[in-house]
This record gives C-alpha cells, sequence and structure tokens, in this order.
C-alpha cells in the first residue's frame, strides 16, 4: 500500500480533512477508480494551465499532473497527494502547509508495490529511479518523514503530527 491507501485512511478518520482531486494526462490503469483523478488529454491540461487554473503542476515520468484550485468549504483542511516537486511549489505558495513525507520502508517493498499494481517493468524502473530522486529533495521540503512500514502505525503517525499542528503544545503554530 503507497501514499494513496494511506490518505484515503487518513480521511476516514478525520472529517475536517478535504481531498482534492487532480487532473493527469496520464490514462487510467486496469481497475483503477474513474474518480482517482480527473483525467483529461493535454490539450486540455495545458489549457487549464495556461489560465491559471492550477495550484501547482509537474510532469511526472511523461504525464502532467496538477491541483486545480481548491474549492473547499471553509472549515475543511485541503489535503494534496502529490510529488516532490509538487511540494516544493506548495511550500513557496504556503508556507505553513503542513509536508509528509511518506516513504515505503524499502526500495524492494516499493519495487513490489509498483508490479503488483500492473505498472510495466519499464514503468516501475523509472518510477524506482524517480522515487531515488524524491527522497533526497523530500527530506528537505517536509516538515516530517513517515515510513509507511506498517499502514495502521503509519496513519497513527500522520493523525498524530495532524492533531499536533492544529493544537501546537505552547498555542499557536
Ligand atoms: P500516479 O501516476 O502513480 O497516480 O502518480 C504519480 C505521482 O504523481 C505520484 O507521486 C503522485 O503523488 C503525483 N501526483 C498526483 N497528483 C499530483 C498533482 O496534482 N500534482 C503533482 N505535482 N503531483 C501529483
Amino acid at each position: 500500500m503507497g501514499k494513496g491507501t494511506l490518505v484515503a485512511r487518513l480521511l476516514e478518520h478525520d472529517d475536517r480533512l478535504w481531498l482534492s482531486r487532480s487532473w493527469t494526462t496520464r490514462a487510467r490503469r486496469p481497475g483503477e477508480s474513474p474518480d482517482a483523478y480527473t483525467f483529461v488529454d493535454r490539450p486540455a491540461f495545458e489549457a487549464r494551465a495556461a489560465e491559471g487554473g492550477f495550484l501547482e503542476w509537474d510532469e511526472h515520468l511523461g504525464h502532467l499532473y496538477g491541483t486545480p484550485i481548491p474549492h473547499a468549504p471553509p472549515d475543511k483542511d485541503v489535503v494534496l497527494e502529490i510529488d516532490v516537486n509538487g511540494a516544493m511549489q506548495i511550500r513557496q505558495q504556503f508556507p505553513d502547509a503542513l509536508v509528509l513525507l511518506v516513504e515505503p520502508p524499502s526500495r524492494h517493498e516499493l519495487q513490489a508495490r509498483l508490479s503488483k499494481r500492473g505498472d510495466t517493468p519499464e514503468s516501475v524502473e523509472a518510477r524506482l529511479q524517480r522515487a531515488d530522486m524524491e527522497v533526497g529533495k523530500g527530506r528537505e521540503v517536509a516538515d516530517h518523514v513517515i515510513v509507511n512500514d506498517d499502514l495502521d502505525r503509519a496513519v497513527a503517525e500522520a493523525a498524530g503530527i495532524l492533531e499536533e499542528h492544529r493544537n501546537p503544545p505552547g498555542g499557536t503554530p
């Protein structure tokens, strides 16, 4: 289970959270929910980017991914499940954003997860290389690193970090 599963579990436990649905030009994977993304073609994505419709966007292994300007109810906290380049753009615009880096327990484990998901061997290899690069950059931008070794433990850790961010021990953050 990757960071998508962790985020889904976090949302089940915390109704103040509101998950942003990203746009992507990647094709839907077999068995993937049609709601996982707003799936669009490149011209549609580029048109939206040109009119300033994304908070951030990034090219990831040949596909575009972007966060549409969110319209969350005012009492909600917006959750973005994005890559490290996206997180860096968000950090610049929102210095107070809480950035959590979710790391797989090992490269071997990540490889197993990606292969099980039905990615081609070439895509698995490209994603592994990308992940190596992201770990270094991610640790620079993240407030906390969560190792996704055990899902329940990782969810509890993320929930604890969120709670402390909302109610810091000595007052406002
Ligand atoms: P996947 O193709 O596996 O669904 O996603 C590939 C990568 O793109 C993942 O690291 C995912 O978190 C990231 N991603 C998904 N949506 C967005 C987005 O809106 N913006 C950015 N920058 N990355 C995203």
